[in-house]
């Protein structure tokens, strides 16, 4: 059984001050029981994020990582820090990663090997652009960056990393993929896997899906049978709506 996960990308939003009342609201409204809930934030609010939420069920990630160890890459955050702050997951190839940013599958690849080496969970994203969408290729362009992105990536590790699928053309527009089409990519998503390591591995993995998720649409999205929960922006940044989203 999957465990369903609510993941909050704030991206690059909020201060200090705003992420520690965002937390106090947590501490009377934690969400519905059984639901994981992780909030991604900007890596300065890590390692106070973690410390004010060390007593709640919420957990915090980071929105991205780089794959070195340590040393001159001036404006990056290294594995060591994450895990140091207290985060237990990082958001990996993020289509804003990728289009703004010219993130490739070969680099986040490296990303996600390195997460898994450090026992910090990728929360790896694939997803597609609306002009591929409507040249029916979603599905190529998802399984290159599955594949590209989990290169190297043994069995025994699979299972610890959860995919987003996004289509890029949902992300923060409003739009949503219609149920039946998230859940179709999801399923395609776990046929993929069970090609590529086992039925078994793609059964334990968690798939998540992201773009305009709110608390109206996240119910039908979630009675899909590969949808395992939602990486949710917009609708992650105010407290009640966060908590609201759990509730499905
Ligand atoms: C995201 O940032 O991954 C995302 C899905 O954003 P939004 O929910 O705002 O579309």
């Amino acid at each position: 059984m999957r465990k369903s996960l609510i993941a909050g990308n704030w991206k690059m939003n909020k201060t200090m001050g705003e992420a520690l009342d965002f937390v106090e609201y947590l501490r009377s409204h934690p969400g519905k029981e059984g639901v994981e809930t992780l909030i991604c934030a900007p890596a300065p609010l890590l390692y106070a994020l973690a410390d004010a939420t060390k007593d709640l069920p919420t957990t915090v990630g980071a929105q991205n990582m780089h794959p070195q160890p340590c040393g001159a890459f001036t404006g990056e955050v290294s594995p060591a820090l994450i895990k140091d702050s207290g985060a237990t997951h990082v958001i990996l190839g993020h289509s804003e990663r990728r289009q703004l940013f010219g993130e490739t599958d070969a680099f986040i690849n490296k990303k996600v090997t390195r997460a898994l080496s450090e026992f910090i969970v990728p929360i790896l994203c694939c997803g597609e652009t609306l002009e591929e969408r409507q040249e029916g290729i979603t599905m190529e362009v998802v399984k290159k960056q599955v594949v590209s992105c989990l290169m190297g990536v043994a069995e025994a590790d699979v299972t610890r990393v959860v995919i987003a699928y996004e289509p890029i053309w949902a992300i923060g527009t409003g739009k949503t993929a219609s149920n039946a089409d998230a859940q179709e990519i999801c399923k395609a998503i776990r046929t993929l896997i069970a090609d590529m390591y086992s039925k078994k591995a793609a059964e334990k993995l968690r798939i998540l899906y992201g773009g305009s998720v709110n608390t109206s649409t996240i119910k039908g999205l979630m009675a899909e049978e590969d949808i395992d929960g939602a990486l949710v922006g917009g609708a992650s940044l105010k407290a009640e709506s966060f908590v609201g989203l759990t509730d499905f």
